[in-house]
């Protein structure tokens, strides 16, 4: 069950401790886009989301999109947030993390997934051996392959629960 536990557990991204990542030596973020950044059918990016990428490249940190989906839409997010965007990922297999690793000569040790789904984001970062960051969806209103992990992410959450692992709604300070 190890690989469906994220390190860290907040409520969105702005809730983030970024000074606690700091802190952990975490120099790389790797942000899913859907649901992460932006709710999953949106194409508008919202000011507060422009800021807190701005300040994070400000403090230091290396600020990539990291994404599933097609890069027609990760474009779009990429002029919008000023980073850099890396599109048909294909977590949680490890294929899209080796081949962004190797281009950016990444560290694993000091690299954060931050992402909304158990079974591809955490399960992708914890596979690949990096800190995992789960945050809670901006929206109910997930793509077609995304309700179907839902619905897998439910029954492995209640497993978490029962077994008391992980709660959902329990965030990290
Ligand atoms: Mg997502």
């Amino acid at each position: 069950m190890q690989k469906y536990i994220p390190d860290f557990y907040y409520k969105n991204i702005y809730e983030i401790s970024y000074k606690k990542l700091k802190s952990k030596n975490i120099k790389t973020l790797l942000f899913d886009l859907d649901n992460t950044i932006v709710e999953a059918h949106k194409k508008v990016i919202n000011l507060k989301a422009r800021k807190l990428f701005q300040q994070l490249q400000a403090d230091g940190f290396t600020v990539m999109i990291f994404s599933n989906s097609p890069k027609r839409r990760v474009q779009i997010f990429e002029k919008a947030l000023g980073v850099k965007g890396y599109a048909m990922s294909f977590k949680p297999y490890s294929i899209g993390f080796q081949k962004v690793f190797q281009k950016n000569n990444f560290v694993k040790e000091e690299t954060a997934i931050i992402g909304d789904q158990i079974l591809t984001d955490i399960v992708g970062g914890n596979q690949f051996g990096i800190y995992t960051i789960l945050v809670t969806p901006l929206s109910t209103n997930d793509f077609f392959l995304t309700k179907i992990n839902r619905y897998r992410e439910n029954k492995i959450i209640k497993k978490l629960e029962l077994q008391k692992l992980w709660k959902r709604g329990v965030y990290d300070e």
